[in-house]
């Protein structure tokens, strides 16, 4: 019996293009809304189909009180709030056999991904970890395995399922749309998402069988640009970073938990900056 953590993004939900589906107000942001509780749900029944049996989703995007606790499968735990110390990764911790990443999205930077940004668009221009860009996926990935869980589905757009696939052969992805541009995508039909979930969770399941989590071994350095210079200045404040160019900080580490957390860390203080200078 598998128990499955599983963080639920939104920008990769099938049927999202626009930053009026994510915003957290409007109509267009009430119904997008309602697609995540759905594609969580399909996650969840494919799951338990296969032997599943713990279930823990946590509501990763924005201020990350976006689905109605009454929208998801009961056999689910919700995590659900602002602010969540540990953020996309909060209950990550919790003794998982196996993480689920749905409704996520390109990284900061990609030339080709659906409303692509890295933890916080209004601070984050990249985020390089040992030097290559990389997206909330990767970082994701290794927090999970720090804590023993595997990675063994992920669903959003195409950058985002090539991005799982290169860091984990063997990962279940599932594709809900293929980006035009930053803001347009050719969109798969909500209900067609949530059946390619069904599946997909189910043979997700098979797979984390076999799929070894991702431990971050040795020394790793996250090392993030920002908009500005001013919100570099307000990064460096975390102890032990070093500015690693006039936008940029870095910290490094043995301990990925300790790495993961001045990332947080700088992401929330960048954005005191602003306003930015003229
Ligand atoms: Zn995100």
């Amino acid at each position: 019996m598998k128990s499955v953590w599983i963080s639920v993004d939104m920008e990769g939900i099938g049927g999202v293009a626009t930053w009026s589906h994510v915003m957290m107000t409007g109509v267009e942001y009430e119904r997008a809304r309602t697609w995540m509780a759905q594609e969580a749900n399909a996650c969840i029944e494919g799951a338990a189909d296969a032997g599943a049996s713990r279930f823990c989703v946590n509501d990763s995007h924005g201020n990350m009180h976006n689905i109605y606790a009454d929208e998801i499968d009961p056999r689910a735990e919700l995590l659900v709030g602002t602010a969540k110390p540990w953020y996309m990764g909060e209950g990550i911790d919790g003794g998982y056999d196996t993480c689920f990443f749905v409704g996520y999205h390109g990284r900061a930077g990609h030339p080709k991904a659906i409303l692509d940004h890295t933890y916080a668009s209004r601070a984050i221009y990249e985020c390089r970890l040992d030097g290559r860009p990389v997206g909330e996926t990767t970082l994701n990935a290794y927090l999970g395995g720090y804590f023993g869980a595997s990675l063994s589905l992920v669903a959003g757009d195409g950058a985002t399922c090539r991005e799982a696939r290169d860091l984990v052969p063997g990962v279940v992805t599932v594709q809900t749309k293929e980006a035009h541009g930053r803001f347009s995508a050719k969109v798969r039909h909500p209900s067609r998402a949530q059946d390619a979930l069904r599946k997909g969770a189910a043979a997700a399941i098979d797979a984390a069988a076999r799929l070894k989590p991702l431990v971050p071994r040795g020394k790793h350095e996250i090392d993030l640009a920002f908009l500005t210079s001013a919100m570099a200045d307000m990064a460096e404040l975390v102890p032990g970073s070093r500015r690693s160019g006039a936008r940029a900080v870095a910290y490094a580490a043995r301990d990925y938990l300790e790495l993961y957390k001045a990332l947080l860390a700088m992401v929330r203080l960048a954005p005191t900056a602003v306003p930015p200078e003229q």
